[in-house]
Formats: structure tokens, sequence, C-alpha cells
């Protein structure tokens, strides 16, 4: 869906489920569009989930997995004990667009544009969203070069887009339990560390939530996805989110790399949106009940 629709979108879910959905903007883009984030939940509640999607601009299945997780969770509520027990005792920000000046670039100019839209120097456009996050920044895996796909921008967080999140998630971060973002494509749970090889100290219970959100994935159409560490399952890079969020105090980080594994790739086709979508949301559901069984 195009970013104008998304928008439209979440303000119709927000005047339709007023008790589950809230909208706010947690700043502004480079070219000034608010990055709107939804609330999912009931009353008060302690332990927060923050997911979100369409950090890298062309990887089109990650804004319409959060679309379809917010619909999903508003239309099961009543009729699912599972959803219905997560909104009761948890509350989740989802947040469509992560870089909507990039998501608009690709629609508009470019179906393979990855980055954000900043100008930079040698008349190149962009940072990648996803190695400016203040942990071992611009380190192994990213570029210090303004016109490549990874480059990590001038300093850390120069981007307003991932200002404003890291600005968000560290003042929640007592409370956001699970960190998750959505990517393409590849066909992966992957966990901390991106930036080093080694095992982080809570591996033990990451691993086996990742191993269990890959055979929920599994369990639908069965398709294989990997999990592991991101370092070592698909690549060392510096700067991304979630060894951010875990350096943060998040004690779960996870990014998803959904379908497919290159035959599509970026160009995913229309009709594999919804096998997609469903298969992801029964491991979001996993690993969420997974960390309200306290395991730490
Ligand atoms: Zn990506």
């Amino acid at each position: 869906m195009q970013q104008l629709l998304i928008e439209e979108w979440m303000h119709y879910m927000n005047r339709t489920y007023p008790n589950l959905v809230q909208m706010f903007s947690i700043g502004t883009s480079y070219e000034g569009r608010p990055l709107y984030v939804l609330k999912l939940g009931k009353k008060a509640h302690k332990r927060e989930i923050w997911m979100d999607c369409g950090i890298h601009a062309r990887e089109w299945i990650g804004p319409a997995f959060c679309q379809w997780f917010v619909k999903e969770a508003v239309n099961t509520y009543k009729t699912d004990p599972v959803m219905k027990k997560i909104l009761d005792v948890l509350y989740i920000y989802v947040m469509p667009v992560f870089n909507p000046d990039g998501y608009r670039y690709s629609w508009t100019h470019d179906r393979f544009w990855r980055k954000t839209r900043s100008k930079m120097r040698f008349n190149c456009y962009g940072v990648d969203a996803n190695r400016n996050w203040k942990i071992s920044f611009c380190e192994e895996g990213a570029s210090l070069n303004p016109c490549d796909s990874t480059y990590c921008g001038p300093y850390a967080e120069s981007e307003p887009e991932v200002k404003a999140v890291t600005q968000f998630l560290y003042k929640r971060r007592k409370h956001i339990k699970i960190y998750m973002t959505f990517h393409a494509y590849a066909q992966m749970v992957l966990y901390p560390y991106s930036y080093q090889y080694g095992a982080i100290p809570n591996y033990k219970c990451v691993e086996s939530a990742a191993q269990k959100a890959v055979q929920a994935i599994n369990s639908a159409y069965g398709v294989r996805y990997r999990h592991g560490p991101a370092s070592s399952t698909l690549y060392l890079s510096s700067g991304s989110s979630i060894d951010w969020a875990y350096n943060n105090g998040i004690p779960y980080a996870f990014a998803f790399e959904l379908r497919d594994t290159g035959y599509y790739g970026f160009l995913l086709p229309e009709g594999l949106i919804r096998p997609t979508c469903v298969e992801t949301m029964l491991a979001v559901k996993n690993i969420t009940m997974h960390l309200l069984r306290k395991c730490r």
C-alpha cells in the first residue's frame, strides 16, 4: 500500500477501534512526514512490545505485515484467547513505516531504493537506517561512502527517523521487553549480536524462542526459515537496531527477514503477501507468549 494510504488507514483504525488502537507521531522524517506509531492494547500495563517495519524502503512486505498484524489483532481480539491475553496484559507499539521518505521514493522513483532520503556529500542521497544506530557505529559491515547502499551516515542517529525511534525506545526501555523489526528477504529469524560473533548473555532463552518461532512459521505452509545470531546467520553489520535495543536493556530483540529467498526477492508477488503474513503472525504470537511465560 502506498505511503499516504497507509497513513489514512492508520487514522481509520484509530477512529474505528478507539478502545484498542491509539495513534500518535514520535517525530518527523527528513522530508517532513510524521512518524506515526499505533499503540495496541487495553488499559494500563507494565510490559510493552515494539514492532517496526520498513526501515529499508524496498522491502515492501514489511509494512504489509505491520498492517496485517494490527488488522488481525483487532479482528481476533474477541474470538482468539491468545490475542485477547496478549492485548489485555501488554501494550504493543507498531510502526508500519519507519522510513516514509524512502518508502514513498521506492513507489515513485526507484523500486529498489533502500536508504532514507537525506542529502549527503557527493550529491548522493540517504543513509542506511539500519547502520545508523549508536552501537559499534560504522565498523564492520557498514560503508563510509555516502553513495553506497549501506552508508552508515555522518554520525550515529544522524537520521531523524532513527533519532525519533531511539528517543522513544530509550524513554520506554524499562517497560519494553521485546523489540521486533521486519525486513526482507532471506527467511530468517535473527537476534543479537549483529556487530560481533559470540553469544548474548540470555542466549539460551532467546535461541529457544527463535527456534519455536521458526517452527510456528513452518507449521502454516511448510516454509523453512533459518534462525540464529544475525552475525553468523546473515552477515556482520554494525549500528543495527537489534543490537541497539539489546544493548539498551530490551532482553528480546528479533529481526525477521521475511519471504522469499531470492526467486522474487524484493518483488514478492501480491499473492504471496497473505500467506507470508499468516505464517509470520504465528511466529510473533509465539514469541510473545514465550515472554509471558517469563523466560529470561
Ligand atoms: Zn532490510
